[in-house]
């Protein structure tokens, strides 16, 4: 026990030791709550408590299994694994399992994803002949979802006035009989969807008092990580369960509260003392996580924030370097600044690639991030989500692609050729595939000359399979004239891919609309670097064997050491030495969607707070000037979110590609970046609010952080590439290290053919190429 204890301060002591009753841990970011958890668990079983009846909740199944772990090394694994510890989702999900059946569920019951209970709206929309572009089947499912997670069932749906009426005046008065079928089909099929899992558990509790006393008593001891972001159905689990012995123990953190979007609820923090008899607060102080300027500006930020509970996090850790801010003219840029740094700092101070950590807001942006980092060879892993070319909307717009580049690629035809959907069924799709056997002819040759061969599928449909293969052609002949980039622009355009999107309106579908923006923005670069390829035209076929390239890499799944990626959201409770946080601009970050109400905003400020607590050791700040959003190249602004942290605790860095350009910031007479250029001070008496948008007089402050004079033209190639010849080694900003071979041409003519380590042997033309000898 001595060991146990000695890991812990005072103030983490004490919720460890007080053995029974109702607590609540309340303290800011790295100062131990979940290691204090983690304790409270080991200690209770050292206790004595059997480990049967301890419940333990946490934010993701990861988290279970690290302190499952760590409680072994301390009580003995045999012991520790009988422990009940995982997510509310897949806790209850076990419950069900062995309860279900009173309440009709088959113990094999079926977990439908959101995908599946999706595809199940859609056509239950479809049978019952409503206008699917009024009752659009993602916003049906969320709306669906936020009863669920409110307990509304059914039988209440139909008893609440408001709610139909509100339903109605969303002109969707059949709201109430899609739910009705749905959640019959449901029980029909044997399946819950996530919802249910917390919804059914309540009902499960609720309806059968013996069930309810068998898990309280089993129960005895029940603790919560990250208690800010339960939701009311969560709570309602957690109070029931916890009513019998009052033995419960939540910690958490209301500035880093950031699910509010999806139903969480603060109050269940704030109210927590009301809920449980004798509650006693415990509150940590000390940050063991990061340095004195990571702890002193994430506290800056926060205190931006009016909705809060008083709390003070110090460090008794070193000062350590200054947060890093750094610029870029663009977000590919961005990227390669941040996969150098890594490559960099990782040489330098012989770090692994999971020292590192790029924090994002939203998914999209992890394509800049990802091409710069393959291009270095750095590997990566995408937490919580496909990597940018897996994804499906990517895969559809590529699909395509491949298509008007090879018509007989199969697999790519029957991924586009009913979608969006233009009426071609599965039925005509299998004709087409047993004519294309009979005729050896490839799918796409059998639809060129479906108005000549026998088969049997009717006018209408031969029109619609015609006007297909048009389309196609057309696109075909944009990509004989134009680059890969406008090829796929007008793709996204005239598929209707986009328009598809647009259309349904949810969160999950801007995100797509964005990735796909994201996409069109990497051709788009891509073609730029290929100007400076000798052979190359930029044109699709190339774009498509790079990434090809790219998607091949992703398909390791080997245990290498690997950088993390994940938006925001999903890095809570994590921590990193180093930590990027990118794409710091007005309308990305804090996100352009929430700045209309202050609590919006103020959870935009909790994510950032949340992001800046994960970095140990150093954290990066970036932001580009300009990025390509909504298909235009907008000016970004940098985030207000920077400018709120205390300048004391800042590095503004000029961009690191300066050898390209003239310095982007006026600088003082020491040669260093003149901050009082760069900043706004502090917020001026009478200034605009904080919520909104950045008034005029604020939008011309923040304008001082962008550069001065970066129009000025590159370098003379002479200055760059003067020494070069075979046997060279140099380094590349787009693909990375490799060796001269040979020089050939002479004047504006002149090439070096050079091999990469990545991309193979590339011929670059020494006009404009940008080398740096090594
Ligand atoms: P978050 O709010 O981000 O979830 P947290 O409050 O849960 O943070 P922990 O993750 O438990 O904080 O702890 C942060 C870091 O500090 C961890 O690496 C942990 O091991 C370390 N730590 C916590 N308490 C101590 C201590 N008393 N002595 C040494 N290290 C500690
Ligand atoms: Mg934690």
């Amino acid at each position: 026990m001595e060991a146990l204890l000695e890991g812990l301060n005072d103030a983490q002591r004490a919720p460890v030791l007080q053995k029974d009753g109702a607590m609540m841990v309340i303290a800011g970011a790295g100062s131990g709550k979940t290691r204090v958890l983690t304790m409270r668990i080991a200690y209770l079983m050292q206790q004595g408590v059997d480990a049967f009846n301890i419940l333990s909740l946490t934010f993701t199944n990861k988290a279970a299994r690290e302190m499952k772990t760590r409680i072994g090394t301390i009580v003995g694994n045999s012991e520790a694994k009988n422990l009940w510890m995982g997510t509310f989702h897949s806790v209850f999900a076990k419950i069900l399992r062995i309860e279900g059946h009173h309440l009709g569920f088959p113990p094999n019951f079926t977990i439908y994803d959101s995908q599946d209970s999706q595809r199940l709206i859609s056509a239950i929309i479809k049978e019952m002949g409503l206008d699917k572009d009024i009752y659009k089947y993602k916003q049906v499912h969320s709306r669906i979802s936020s009863f669920k997670n409110s307990l509304i069932t059914v039988k209440a749906y139909y008893q609440n006035p408001e709610l139909m009426e509100a339903d109605a005046m969303a002109k969707k008065p059949r709201m109430g009989d899609i739910y009705k079928e749905y959640v019959d089909r449901c029980f029909k099929a044997g399946a819950m969807d996530f919802d249910d899992l917390l919804l059914r558990t309540n009902e499960l509790l609720a309806r059968f008092p013996e069930v309810l006393a068998k898990y309280q008593k089993r129960f005895q001891y029940i603790l919560v990580d990250e208690y800010q972001d339960t939701n009311h159905s969560q709570y309602l689990i957690v109070k029931a369960l916890a009513d019998r012995y009052q033995n419960i123990c939540v910690v958490g953190d209301d500035s880093q509260s950031i699910y509010a979007f999806r139903g969480a609820n603060i109050n269940n923090i704030l109210n927590y003392q009301k809920d449980y008899e004798d509650v006693k607060v415990y509150r940590l102080e000390q940050n063991y996580r990061s340095t004195k300027n990571i702890v002193e500006a994430a506290n800056s930020v926060i205190e931006h924030n009016k909705t809060k509970l008083d709390k003070i996090v110090w460090t008794a850790n070193d000062n350590g370097p200054k947060i890093i801010v750094h610029r870029s003219l663009t977000d590919g840029e961005e990227g390669r600044y941040v996969a150098s740094t890594i490559f960099e700092e990782k040489m330098n101070k012989q770090l692994k690639p999971s020292d590192f950590a790029i924090l994002y807001r939203t998914n999209a942006q992890s394509r800049a991030m990802e091409d710069a980092l393959r291009k270095r060879e750095i590997p990566y892993r995408i937490f919580g989500g496909l990597s940018f070319y897996q994804r499906k909307e990517i895969k559809d717009v590529l699909a395509y692609l491949r298509v008007l580049t090879n018509p007989n690629d199969e697999e790519g035809l029957k991924r586009i050729i009913n979608f969006p959907a233009r009426g071609i069924g599965a039925t005509t799709i299998d004709r087409l595939v047993i004519a294309s056997k009979q005729y050896n002819k490839s799918i796409f040759e059998v639809m060129e000359n479906i108005q000549h061969i026998e088969i049997q599928i009717n006018n209408s449909t031969k029109n619609k399979l015609y006007n297909f293969v048009n389309m196609i052609k057309s696109f075909q002949i944009t990509a004989e004239n134009a680059d890969a980039f406008v090829t796929a622009e007008e793709v996204a355009r005239k598929t209707g891919l986009l328009q598809e999107l647009k259309k349904d309106g949810t969160p999950e579908g801007i995100a797509r609309i964005e990735n796909i923006e994201e996409l069109l923005n990497g051709i788009r670069d891509f073609v730029e670097g290929q100007k400076e390829v000798a052979d190359a035209t930029g044109s699709l076929a190339e774009f498509l064997e790079d990434v090809a390239l790219a998607t091949d890499l992703d398909k390791e799944v080997d245990d290498v050491d690997r950088v993390s990626m994940m938006t925001i959201h999903l890095a809570k409770g994590l921590e990193f030495p180093y930590v990027f946080v990118v794409g710091m601009e007005e309308d990305l970050f804090p996100s352009g969607m929430s700045m209309n109400t202050r609590s919006e905003l103020e959870e935009e400020r909790r994510l950032f707070y949340v992001a800046l607590t994960r970095a140990e050791h150093q954290a990066y700040l970036t932001y580009t000037e300009s990025r390509y959003r909504w298909g235009k190249l907008i000016d970004a602004e940098p985030s207000r979110f920077i400018e709120e942290i205390d300048e004391s605790f800042l590095d503004i860095q000029t961009p690191m590609e300066s050898y390209r350009y003239k310095p982007l910031v006026d600088t003082d007479i020491f040669g260093e970046p003149d901050k009082s250029k760069l900043r706004l001070k502090k917020p001026i008496a009478g200034s605009a609010p904080t919520v909104g948008k950045p008034s005029a007089d604020q939008l011309q402050k923040l304008r001082k952080l962008r550069p001065q004079g970066s129009s000025t033209p590159p370098l003379q190639t002479d200055d760059l590439n003067g020494n070069l010849k075979a046997g060279s080694r140099v380094e590349h900003n787009r693909f990375g290290h490799g060796e001269v071979l040979g020089i050939e041409g002479i004047g504006q003519d002149q090439k070096a053919e050079i091999r990469f380590q990545t991309g193979g042997i590339k011929k670059l033309l020494l006009r404009f190429a940008k080398l740096k000898i090594l």
